[in-house]
C-alpha cells in the first residue's frame, strides 16, 4: 500500500515539476512515507529521522516531510520532538504536498495536513511508476472492519472505492506501457463497491479487457470473500490462481476478541471451496501471535489451522499494541520466552510446509513471467508463477540450436529442478508468446 501511495505522491509532485533523485545529497525535499501497523515500523522511521539530522545540518534549506499513517497518528510528537520535520501529511492529503512545500519556502511556516477524507481516492492522479513488468493499482482506500488490533481504520480512515471506469482506464494504460502483471490493491479489496459494482465485477472487467495481462489482488478479508469472486477467478485464465487470506488466529475465541467476523470453520470452508474450484491455487496468510489473552491451547489451534490449510507461505507477526485500538486496553502480558517460542513454532511449521509443497513441484513444468535480473547473480533472472511462487531461471536458453537471451517481461515454461522453502529453481524448456496459450 505504501509503495502504491509513494507512486501517487510522485504523480502529484511531478505535476508541479519535481523530479525524483536517486542521490540523497541531491535532494531539496526528502519525504518519508510511513507505516503505523506495528511498533517496529514506526521505530524505523524515528531512526531514519536521526540519520537525516546530518543531512539537515549540512543543508539547512533541506525540507523533510513525513507522509502517511504516522503523520496522522503522531503529528504532535513529530512537530514538537523532531523539530527537523517541516511538513506532515496524512494519507488523504497528498494533493497538498507541493503547496505546503511552496508555503514553507515562502513563509518559513511548517505545514501540516492530516485530515481524513470520506471521498478521496486519487482517481484522477496518474501514479508515477518505475518501469517494470508488474504494477500496483490501488482500487480502494481505508477500512471499516475495525479489527481490535488494527490501527488502519484510524490512520487511513473510512472505506471508499475508486470508480470502475477509473481503475479499468488505468489498467489499460499500464498494459499499453508494457506492464504484464497488475496487482489490484486495497486494505480489503473484497469490500470494493462503486455504484453497485462489487470486486468480482471489477476483477471480471479488468481481466476481460486485458486478456494478455496477469491480474492479481491483495488483500482479502475472509468475511467478504464471496462465491462470486471465486467463480470469477476460476473462469479467467489470466486471473492468477492465488489468494492471500489472513487468518490471524486458529482459535474462535481469539478471532472473536479480534472482531474478525468469521469462525475457523467458516474460513476453512472458503479455503476448501477455493481449492476444489482451482486445485493448483497458491494460498498464503497473515498470523498474529500472542494477541492479548492467547493461551497455549489457542496457540496450538493456530498451529493446527496452519497444518490443515497447508499454506504456501505466511506472514507471521508478534502482536504489537496500537493506541486507539480496542485491544490496546486488553490485558497483555507474555514473557519474552513465550513470545519468542510461539512465533518460532509458527515460523518453523510454516517453513516445513512451504518446503514440502515446493519440493513436490520438482519435475513439474510451470509458466513463469520473468520479472527482473536476480539480485544474487547477473546470469540469472527471477520470475513468478501464477500461484505466486518465485522461480530463479538461467539468463539464456538454447532451443533448435539458437540461443535465446532472457529479459524481463518474457513468458517461459520452466521445469522445476530444485526448491527451498522460499524459492524454486527451474530450467527453461520453451519461450511462450502469451500467458494463456
Ligand atoms: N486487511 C487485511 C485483513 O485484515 O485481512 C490485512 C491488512 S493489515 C494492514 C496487514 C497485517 O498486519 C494484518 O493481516 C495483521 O496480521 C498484521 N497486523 C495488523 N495490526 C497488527 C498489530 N497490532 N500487531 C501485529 N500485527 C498486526
Ligand atoms: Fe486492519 Fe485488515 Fe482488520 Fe481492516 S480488515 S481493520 S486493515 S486488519
Amino acid at each position: 500500500m505504501n509503495f502504491s501511495d509513494t507512486e501517487i505522491v510522485l504523480g502529484v509532485m511531478s505535476r508541479y515539476g519535481y523530479n525524483e533523485t536517486t542521490d540523497l545529497r541531491d535532494s531539496d525535499v526528502i519525504l518519508l512515507n510511513t507505516c503505523s501497523i506495528r511498533d517496529n515500523a514506526e521505530r524505523k522511521i524515528y531512526s531514519r529521522l536521526d540519520e537525516l539530522k546530518f543531512e539537515k545540518r549540512r543543508n539547512p534549506n533541506l525540507i523533510i516531510g513525513i507522509l502517511g499513517c504516522m503523520a496522522e497518528r503522531l503529528r504532535k510528537d513529530l512537530l514538537e520532538e523532531k523539530k527537523m520535520v517541516d511538513i506532515i501529511v496524512g494519507p488523504d492529503e497528498y494533493r497538498k504536498v507541493p503547496e505546503l512545500i511552496d508555503n514553507l519556502a515562502e513563509t518559513g511556516e511548517k505545514g501540516i495536513a492530516v485530515k481524513l477524507s470520506r471521498v478521496e481516492t486519487y482517481d484522477d492522479i496518474t501514479p508515477l511508476r518505475r518501469d517494470g513488468v508488474s504494477a500496483w493499482l490501488s482500487v480502494m482506500r481505508g477500512c471499516d472492519k475495525f479489527c481490535t488490533f488494527c490501527v488502519v481504520p484510524f490512520t487511513r480512515g473510512r472505506e471508499r472505492s475508486r470508480s470502475l471506469a477509473g481503475v479499468v482506464n488505468e489498467a489499460v494504460q499500464l498494459a499499453e506501457q508494457g506492464v504484464k502483471d497488475i496487482w489490484l490493491l486495497g486494505q480489503n479489496v473484497n469490500s470494493y463497491n462503486h455504484d453497485g459494482k462489487d470486486f468480482a465485477d471489477l476483477l471480471h472487467t479488468v481481466a476481460s479487457e486485458l486478456p494478455q495481462v496477469r491480474i492479481r489482488y491483495t488483500t482479502s478479508h475472509p468475511y467478504d470473500l464471496s462465491m462470486k469472486l471465486l467463480e470469477t477467478m476460476a473462469s479467467h485464465d489470466n486471473i492468477c490462481k492465488y489468494i492471500h487470506l489472513p487468518l490471524q488466529s486458529g482459535s474462535d475465541r481469539i478471532l472473536k476478541l479480534m472482531n474478525r467476523l468469521y469462525t475457523v470453520k467458516q474460513y476453512m470452508e472458503v479455503m476448501k471451496t477455493a481449492r476444489s474450484m482451482m486445485p493448483d491455487i497458491g494460498l498464503s496468510t497473515d498470523i498474529i501471535s500472542c494477541f492479548p489473552g492467547e493461551t497455549e491451547d489457542d496457540h496450538k489451534m493456530t498451529l493446527d489451522a496452519i497444518r490443515e490449510v497447508r499454506y504456501d507461505g505466511a506472514y507471521t507477526f508478534l502482536y504489537s499494541p496500537r493506541e486507539n485500538t480496542k485491544a490496546f486496553s486488553m490485558d497483555w502480558s507474555f514473557s519474552e520466552e513465550v513470545r519468542k517460542r510461539r512465533l518460532d513454532e509458527i515460523i518453523s511449521l510454516q517453513r516445513e510446509i512451504s518446503f514440502d509443497i515446493n519440493k513436490s513441484l520438482i519435475g513439474k513444468l510451470k509458466t513463469i513471467l520473468v520479472e527482473s535480473r536476480s539480485k544474487k547473480s547477473d546470469d540469472q533472472f527471477i520470475g513468478r508463477t501464477d500461484c505466486n511462487k518465485s522461480v530463479i531461471i538461467p539468463g539464456s536458453f538454447v532451443s533448435d540450436s539458437s540461443r535465446h537471451k532472457v529479459s524481463a517481461g518474457d513468458i517461459v515454461d520452466a521445469e522445476i529442478r530444485k526448491a527451498n522453502s522460499a524459492t524454486l529453481f527451474g530450467d527453461i524448456r520453451s519461450v511462450r508468446d502469451s500467458i494463456t496459450n
